[in-house]
Parts: C-alpha cells; structure tokens; sequence
C-alpha cells in the first residue's frame, strides 16, 4: 500500500508522536509525504520515506497528482484548523482528490489510527467494491 504523510506546521508533533507509535504497520508500507514533514519522519521516527516538495511550494500537489493517477491509497494528513495556510486552495484541492477517488483520507490522529488498524486487519476493499461498479 502506498500512504501519504502530511502535516501542518503546528501538527508536525503531533504525526512524528502518531508515526513512532504505529512505526510498526507503516514501515510494511510504501511512505511518501511532503518535504518537512518526511524529513521528520526520516530524522525523528526512522522511516524510510520518498519526500515531495513542501506543501506550500507544491507538495500537496504531488501528492494529489499521485491519487489522480491512481498511484496513492491512503492519506494521512494531520491539518492545521486553527490557522490559516497560504497554500489553502492545495490543501482543498488534496482532500478533494481524495474523495473524487475514494481514496481513504485521516485529518486528525483518531481517524488516521482507525484506519492503519483497519489497514493491518485487511478491511480495505473499497477498491474491489470500486471495480464490481465499473
Ligand atoms: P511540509 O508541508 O511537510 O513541507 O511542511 C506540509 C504542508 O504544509 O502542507
């Protein structure tokens, strides 16, 4: 499975915290995340990452090419809600990309640990669903 890692500024901690304590379930998989948020990831956690530009300089953009080209199953992005991002009309733009192809997408550690225990019991199988429909 491939999994996008993002987080705003003031989450970073927050997601290194999240990351060290499922170290375990994401280090099974293919990581990608934006530029600092991945080098925290790679400096702080350990984890093998492939790093995109910072998301203010495109890197939710990347990722977000990635999920339109079918190349993205999961996003974990730990927003910001109380401030507000110069790069907003991206951070939209991702967590719509997301829902235009059903990708599963955590906003906030609750979410995202759901959904890396689910991913560890095999509950995934949206896109089986996805293909019967087609
Ligand atoms: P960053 O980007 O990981 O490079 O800080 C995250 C974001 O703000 O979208």
């Amino acid at each position: 499975m491939k999994i996008a890692l993002i987080a705003h500024d003031h989450k970073k901690d927050s997601l290194v915290e999240f990351a060290i304590a499922y170290k375990e379930i994401l280090s099974e998989h293919e990581l990608f995340a934006t530029g600092t948020t991945g080098l925290r990831m790679q400096d702080e956690v350990g984890l093998s990452i492939t790093r995109f530009r910072s998301g203010p300089l495109g890197g939710d953009q990347q990722i977000g090419a990635m999920i339109a080209n079918n190349d993205m199953d999961m996003v974990i992005f730990f927003r910001d809600p109380l401030t507000a991002q110069p790069h907003e009309p991206d951070v939209t733009a991702l967590v719509r990309l997301c829902d235009v192809y059903h990708i599963p997408l955590a906003t906030n550690m609750g979410t995202a640990e759901i959904l890396l225990k689910g991913l560890q019991e095999g509950f995934v199988d949206w896109r089986l669903i996805q293909e019967r429909r087609q």
